[in-house]
């Protein structure tokens, strides 16, 4: 039987299929290898062995029956058309940077690896750059820095584009941009039925408004981001690393950066980390510093003025291209990693402080239970001041619910990286008690904002409902739309879809 004719057999055998019974996904695996010659990956293969790198180990973990590997768009739409007709569980993977178990791999399915759509093509006008969805942020800075170009993307190297953007994408240029969802002019998609539709502010206008936060998974896969580029030379950075027993001085500066100083100047970005690190004594605090286009003479901007005045342990000030500054904070892969975060209003230094305490009872559990073994937790404070909110309603908007008269917010985040496995469930345990008592301390004071962000999100965290009603309610008109028989809320597994169980209690 040649190639041809025993294709027809699987598409016969699909057709046939229709509405069967879930085909398990080792026999789909042999469906998708004869329809996709070449593009498949089996265990105990050196590619799958490679693509089975994720970030997380906790990811990592998972061994699904097989990996697809397309190269080109109507790739995806074959492997889309046949999984849905076979009814086999599967699930994408991007870049591979989401921390929890299962969010973009899968045990008994499919996972369909977008590594080799890789290709990053800059339009003659320099206004757009096209990339593939297996690109990695750094690929891009790589091919744009040369030509004095950006695009609005991640702050780390290797976190994948897809994930990343369809989430939101905070960056160094949100302050003037918005978030990375808010900079895409268009995306190629392929739908639940496996048709292949363009997605922009004029065509598929509500599709448009979902990708932009909405996540893949519930709408279909992004084979082609065509994302907005702008003219950009080196940037101005520092980080700085301060002894955590300043705290009660930098919180303070910290609030009112966000609340003053981002929006007195939106070229300037910046973060704050608390973190335990016992090689500097114990608590620690990172904060990290950009302005999009270096003042005359490297001149610290003004925003940062208070920050830079404190005494710290180490202070790294460089003018360097994006890659450098994606470079500076390169992150390790293959520990446990968990991601949880709430939304506050930045309104308050008093509320920012007061949830030390209720982090510092986080670390000390974390540590005993540790016993020793490596453990890191961070207690991270992502601002997002008027001026990112205002950026972000570009283009009608975005599927977030949060607009300027929200903020200015907080985004608190809560994450652990760690090696010891039997410690899984006391870390997640941890994370969720602290995120619920910073959520209750908010609220108490009236301070609490009901967004949670999906990028930094943990497994059963209720994201979608957090963008509120409106958007909620918008986002599942659009799915059922888009997808009438509902076949990626149950066949794309992991992540976070919009039919959650609605008995499950809320984090
Ligand atoms: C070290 C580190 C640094 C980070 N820094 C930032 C930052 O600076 N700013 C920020 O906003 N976030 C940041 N994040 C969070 C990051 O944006 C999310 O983890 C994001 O989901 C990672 O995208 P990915 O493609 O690598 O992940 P994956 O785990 O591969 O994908 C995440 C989800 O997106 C889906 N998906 C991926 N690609 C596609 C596609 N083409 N079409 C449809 N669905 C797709 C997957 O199926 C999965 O559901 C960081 C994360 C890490 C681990």
């Amino acid at each position: 039987m040649g190639i041809n004719q025993l294709q027809q057999a699987v598409w016969a055998l699909t057709l046939a299929c229709g509405g069967c019974m879930a085909l398990e996904g080792d026999t789909a695996c042999v469906a998708l290898a004869v329809a996709l010659p070449g593009l498949v990956t089996f265990p105990n293969s050196t590619l799958y062995a490679v693509e089975n790198i994720y970030w997380s180990a906790r990811q990592s973990a998972a061994t699904p029956d097989c990996f697809v590997t397309p190269r080109q768009t109507s790739d995806v739409a074959t492997a889309i058309k046949l999984l849905t007709a076979l009814n086999t569980p599967f699930t994408v993977k991007g870049g591979g940077h989401t921390a929890f178990a299962g969010a973009s791999n899968i045990e008994d399915g499919v996972t369909i690896d977008l590594l080799f759509l890789n290709s990053i093509v800059v339009s003659d006008d320099r206004m757009t750059v096209s990339v593939g969805p297996g690109n990695r942020w750094i690929n891009i800075s790589e091919t744009l820095d040369p030509l004095g170009l950006a695009v609005v993307g991640g702050r780390e190297p290797n976190i994948g584009v897809g994930g990343l953007a369809l989430g939101g994408g905070l960056s160094y240029f949100s302050g003037i941009r918005g978030m990375a969802c808010d900079n895409v002019r268009n995306y190629e998609v392929v739908l639940a039925s496996g048709e292949v539709v363009n997605v922009s502010p004029t065509t598929n206008p509500d599709l448009y408004w979902a990708l932009r936060g909405g996540s893949g998974s519930n709408f279909g896969v992004v084979t082609r981001f065509d994302l907005a580029s702008f003219e950009q030379g080196d940037l101005w950075s520092s980080s700085v690393i301060y002894p955590g027993i300043l705290n009660t001085t930098l919180i303070p500066l910290f609030q009112d950066l966000t609340v003053n100083g981002l929006p007195s100047d939106s070229q300037v970005h910046t973060y704050f980390v608390q973190t335990y690190i016992p090689a500097l004594g114990g608590f620690a605090i990172l904060s990290d510093q950009y302005r999009a286009t270096p003042l005359p003479d490297e001149a610290i901007p003004r925003a940062f003025a208070a920050l830079q005045a404190v005494p710290s342990i180490i202070k790294t000030t460089k003018v360097a291209n994006v890659s450098t500054a994606l470079r500076g904070i390169e992150v390790a892969y293959g520990s446990r990693q968990t991601w949880w975060n709430t939304g506050v209003s930045a309104s308050s230094a008093a509320l920012l402080q007061d949830f030390v305490p209720l982090y510092e009872e986080h670390v000390f559990r974390l540590l005993a239970a540790a016993n020793g073994t490596s453990i890191t937790p961070f207690f991270v404070y992502q601002p997002l001041p008027v001026n990112v909110l205002t950026a972000m309603q570009v283009n009608g908007g975005n599927a977030l619910g949060l607009y300027p008269e929200d903020g200015p917010l907080v985004i608190v985040q809560v994450s652990v990286t760690w090696e010891n496995a039997a410690i899984d469930d006391l870390v997640e345990s941890s994370c969720k008690q602290l995120i619920k008592q910073v959520k209750a301390l908010a609220k108490s004071r009236g301070l609490d904002r009901e967004y949670i962000y999906i990028n930094y999100a943990g497994k059963t965290q209720d994201v979608f409902r957090s963008y509120g009603n409106a958007s909620y309610t918008r986002l599942k008109e659009v799915a059922k739309a888009v997808d009438p028989q509902g076949l990626f809320q149950k066949l794309w597994k992991g992540y976070f879809k919009l039919d959650r169980p609605k008995c499950r209690p809320r984090d």
